[in-house]
């Protein structure tokens, strides 16, 4: 029997311009229509950052909340996950979104290389946030760039920082961080099945392995996310024309998989979003 895969639409990212593809949606309104259309097209999760009027990273919370408040009211169903990225931002300013109470935001449990900076999660400051995020019940994605972030994870659980069962997601392919091979997916699910056997997983890769990575998440019963953040390309050669078509195309992609796209409830079901829940696991 099939079964569902929530799927995630990167819309923006801290990176892509238009001037790398012009589909890049950067204002507040383009963002909003840009996650309207990739929802329709079968994405139940937007994984939102925003932009400032030079296209750079910003963590301005009053943008955050144009495009969290725009995507609700033209899509109340929607799942949106705010990032608390950095690339550059004190992490006062990067958490500052939490504010808007998004249902679910990004947090990782550990500091990394990124191609020309460093990710710095200090242990303080990620116990801090989660602590945060469970009185506000904003469900956390934790973001795995590095394998100790997933011990990680498993340390704030056994400390009752993180409610039980947690999502995760393990991103591959950028520049220092672990690269897009489909044995380090399976050792981390290896590791993730012993140590965390009820958490969720979503798995991402960036640039051309996005596809091929989505592929491995379905046919290992995973979560799946696409979007221009991660790739600004339909096939080789080829700009993308939009969010909404890479996630067309991952929504087709689920059948040959035996999958198919979850619904937001579905996705709020599977993911334990807003649910109180006792866990029979002990970390
Ligand atoms: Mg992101």
């Amino acid at each position: 029997m099939a079964t569902p895969a929530a799927i995630t639409v990167a819309i923006t990212g801290s990176i892509p311009t238009k001037a790398d593809n012009p589909a890049v949606p950067v204002t507040p309104e383009e963002q909003v229509v840009s996650a309207v259309e990739a929802i329709d097209a079968g994405a139940t999760i937007v994984h939102v950052h925003v932009r400032d009027d030079q296209q750079r990273p910003s963590s301005d919370v009053d943008r955050y909340r144009t495009v969290y408040d725009g995507i609700k009211r033209e899509r109340p169903d929607a799942i949106v996950q705010l990032s608390t990225g950095g690339r550059g931002r004190s992490p006062d300013e990067r958490f500052s979104c939490l504010e808007v109470r998004p249902e679910m935001a990004s947090l990782s449990t550990g500091s990394v290389n990124f191609a020309t900076s460093v990710y710095e999660n200090p242990p303080q400051l990620v116990e801090q946030q989660a602590a945060r995020m469970l009185d506000l019940d904003i469900k956390p994605e934790i973001e795995i760039f590095d394998f100790a972030m997933l011990y990680s994870c498993v340390e704030l659980l056994k400390r009752g920082l993180l409610a039980p069962p947690p999502h995760v997601q393990l991103v591959m392919g950028i520049k220092n961080t672990l690269p897009p091979k489909e044995s380090i997916l399976d050792f981390f699910l290896s590791e993730l099945r012993e140590l965390i056997p009820d958490a969720t997983w979503t798995c991402a890769a960036t640039g051309r392995f996005q596809l091929e990575a989505n592929r491995w998440a379905l046919r290992r019963g995973g979560h799946v996310r696409t979007g221009l953040e991660d790739n600004i390309y339909y096939e080789k050669g080829r700009l993308a024309q939009s969010n909404a078509e890479l996630v067309a195309r991952l929504a087709d992609l689920c059948a040959e998989y035996d999958r198919y796209p979850a619904s937001p409830a579905e996705t709020r079901q599977l993911l334990h979003l807003n649910q109180t829940t006792e866990s029979a696991t002990t970390y």
